[in-house]
């Protein structure tokens, strides 16, 4: 076997820090090192020599091409290459070329991705612009080697038709209000505060032979069929169960590629379900961690083919069987190495703690249905809520001190204004010695306070953590300037501090929760708490363009009111799109696999209880398995009729609402009632005539 120098190869494809000091002039480095991490803006003779440098670096890898990688709003990233060859010489020769001008923009042809009405077609004209924060990578596959170069996308008109450039702007937002409160509250050195996220992202692994014969799988990414196997996760042997060898040895090569791309891949371990796993990475500064996520789906799918494997990244690839999530693990921290989130050890840094967790609170249950919505996702509608995963109710999950402190805050009085000496002092006694790590972990919370950071455990795990990351940075940067404006305006900064914890922990405290988030009592008790419970993402869409999240956004210059309302119009045209592929996939199975394959049963049994019968024999066995199966064919039949019926009704209507509503609440409702009879139907048909391979098949031969 291989053995793998972990530090050697880790970064080897990364055009990193390093690699520029080493290759950039001093004051090349240094201007846009003021770029990086001032914002300044970028002077096109430093891009033209940066260019050089990493065209002379990535053909030194073995690049041929480039490319300017990005996000559109399709789920996935895009790219489109260019080899860095000139025209041919008059000799013949060509040279290998790449410009300052060819680094920072691209320009990729819009009219094909998503925009929502905000680019009408003759406008087709999109920009990629790149992104010197995020470092650039020599991707190799099939293909060869490429240099990517992570991008923002945006239209002629300079409206953001992809991921990442709301997401800077979120980030930059934060950072202003963040720096603002933290000179309030007494710290002169910090000057930047960056978001930093750790994104676990879960999966599951099958055979490829047997995906290929799942033509469910190969269109939508989840079965639409299929019945659960005797042996399902009751017995809890999975959960870090031993890796077996052949996802070990997948896993190893994932690894391997991860780190050569810099993308700290950290902890593997087996999942709750059967054949499912999970990959956390170290986790780095916001928009990196959103690039490397996306690397490390693209990875997990490309490496597992060449094991002859499929990585299915699907929300819920298996109805009965535990869904996969992504649990994003937020925090703050600023650029001299505080982590706002850390409850420190001494006073100072409590009040400071307690002041921000407090404000992290009231944002959260303020724009707690922006929040579900930045987590709402075709596939994630199948997950949530089902007793599996957090329920579609946005709460925190403190853990009890915090609690307890939170509630004396609120009820005795106790924690009276004090002043000693020159620190700041809550009066709150059981402050300074917070538990750091919370050892009872509640697993069942979408937003849990988890130690240092909180784990936002609602998204999905096919989709980017871009706009959860987009939703929280700017929530949280809202209320800090809300409270930075306050303390401005007061004598008595301490005293102002004081007030306003209790105060928002007074109005806020609802949206804490640390009992178990997947019990019915507790959505009756949200209900009561006057929570929002958006179970699905056609109910959750709205949220995207209310007046108060276009107030919010618009504030931070995150998004604008016709962006919002553009992604608004994109969702419910990719819902109303998925669950008709969906259908129209069912409906291809059921009427040339399935209805086929039944009847060719039911002809086995019939000619079985002739010849039976001619020998003399009664054969009840065989007639009563008859008439059940064509008792569940008919129903099928008849289910099936009624699915064609109304997915052609749903295809014909214009998109939006409507026609998003119309998929969720009928053409949903009749592709459930296709699938019951053929599940059953699966249970009684002879395995060798079953036209595909069953959920025991797929889950447990791995
Ligand atoms: P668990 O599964 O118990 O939540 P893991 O160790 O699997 O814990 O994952 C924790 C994730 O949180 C990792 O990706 C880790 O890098 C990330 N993380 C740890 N500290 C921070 C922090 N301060 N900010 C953001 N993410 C963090
Ligand atoms: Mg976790």
């Amino acid at each position: 076997m291989e053995n793998v120098n972990v530090t050697e190869i880790f970064g080897e494809n990364v055009f990193s820090d390093k690699v520029m000091q080493e290759r950039l002039p001093k004051k090349v480095y240094k201007e846009l090192h003021e770029t990086i991490d001032e914002g300044k803006e970028l002077d096109p003779m430093i891009a033209e020599v940066v260019a050089g440098a990493m065209k002379e670096w990535a053909i030194e890898k073995g690049a041929t091409h480039y490319t300017h990688w990005f996000q559109p709003l399709t789920g996935v990233t895009a790219e489109k290459h260019d080899s860095f060859i000139s025209a041919p010489t008059k000799e013949g020769n060509v040279l290998m070329e790449f410009s300052g001008k060819e680094l920072i923009k691209g320009e990729p042809d819009a009219s094909s991705f998503p925009s929502g009405g905000l680019r009408a077609t003759f406008e087709a004209r999109g920009y990629t612009a790149w992104d010197c924060t995020s470092p650039a990578f020599v991707r190799k596959d099939s293909a060869g080697a490429t240099l990517c170069i992570p991008t923002a996308f945006c239209s002629y008109t300079g409206e953001a038709l992809d991921q990442k450039t709301p997401l800077l702007r979120s980030m930059e937002a934060l950072s202003v209000q963040t720096i603002r409160l933290l000179r309030l509250l007494g710290n002169t050195t910090s000057k930047k505060a960056t978001p930093s996220v750790g994104p676990e992202q879960e999966y599951f692994i099958v055979d490829r032979d047997l995906y290929l014969k799942r033509k469910d799988l190969i269109f939508t990414g989840r079965t639409l069929f299929g019945a659960m196997p005797p042996k399902g996760q009751e017995m809890d042997d999975h959960y870090f169960g031993v890796i077996r060898e052949r996802i070990a040895a997948f896993m190893k090569d994932v690894n391997r590629e991860l780190w050569g791309l810099g993308v700290s891949a950290k902890t593997q371990h087996n999942e709750v379900a059967p054949a499912q796993h999970e990959l956390a990475p170290i986790y780095a500064q916001c928009n990196v961690a959103v690039d490397h996520n996306q690397m490390v789906m693209e990875t997990l799918k490309k490496v597992a083919y060449d094991h002859n494997l499929q990585c299915l990244l699907h929300e819920k690839p298996f109805d009965g069987v535990n869904g996969s999530g992504k649990h994003n693990n937020w925090s703050l921290i600023t650029d001299d190495g505080i982590n706002l989130l850390d409850p420190g050890k001494t006073p100072h840094e409590n009040i400071q703690f307690l002041l921000i967790l407090i404000c992290i609170l009231k944002a959260v249950d303020e724009h707690a249905e922006l929040l579900r919505e930045s987590a709402a996702d075709v596939g994630n509608d199948q997950r949530l809520g089902a007793n599996e995963a957090p329920p579609a109710i946005i709460s925190v999950f403190l853990g009890e001190q915090l609690e307890d402190v939170l509630t004396q805050l609120i009820s005795t009085g106790e924690a009276t204004h004090s002043k000693r000496g020159e620190k700041l002092h809550t009066g709150v006694r059981t402050l300074p010695d917070f538990r750091k790590d919370a050892t009872d972990r509640n697993r069942t919370s979408p937003f849990a306070f988890t130690g240092n950071k909180f784990e936002f455990r609602m998204v999905g795990s096919r989709d980017s953590v871009a706009m959860p990351n987009v939703v929280i940075n700017t929530i949280v940067a809202e209320v800090f300037d809300e409270v930075a404006t306050i303390l401005e305006k007061t004598d008595d900064v301490e005293m102002a501090v004081h007030d306003l914890i209790k105060e928002f922990a007074t109005n806020h405290q609802r949206i804490v929760f640390n009992g178990n988030g997947y019990s019915d009592e507790w959505i009756e008790e949200a209900k009561r708490r006057g929570l929002p419970n958006l179970k699905s993402m056609v109910d959750a869409i709205p949220a995207l363009i209310s007046e108060k999240t276009i107030k919010t956004f618009e504030k931070y210059n995150v998004f604008t009111r016709a962006e919002l309302e553009s992604r608004a119009e994109i969702q419910y045209e990719t819902y109303a799109k998925a669950v008709n592929i969906e259908a129209k996939a069912m409906i291809d199975i059921a009427s040339k696999h399935i209805i086929p394959a039944v009847i060719r049963y039911t002809k086995v049994l019939a000619d079985t209880v002739n010849s039976v019968e001619t020998a003399g024999v009664t054969a009840n066995v065989q007639r009563e398995l008859l008439e059940e199966t064509s008792m569940l064919l008919e129903q099928t039949k008849k289910s099936l009729n009624v699915l064609i019926e109304v997915a052609a009704k749903g295809s014909a209507m214009e998109d939006g609402e409507d026609c998003a509503r119309y998929f969720h609440d009928v053409v949903s409702k009749a592709m459930v009632d296709l699938r019951t009879p053929v599940d059953q139907l699966e249970m009684i048909v002879d395995k060798e005539m079953w036209p595909m391979p069953s959920y025991g098949d797929l889950i447990f031969e791995v």
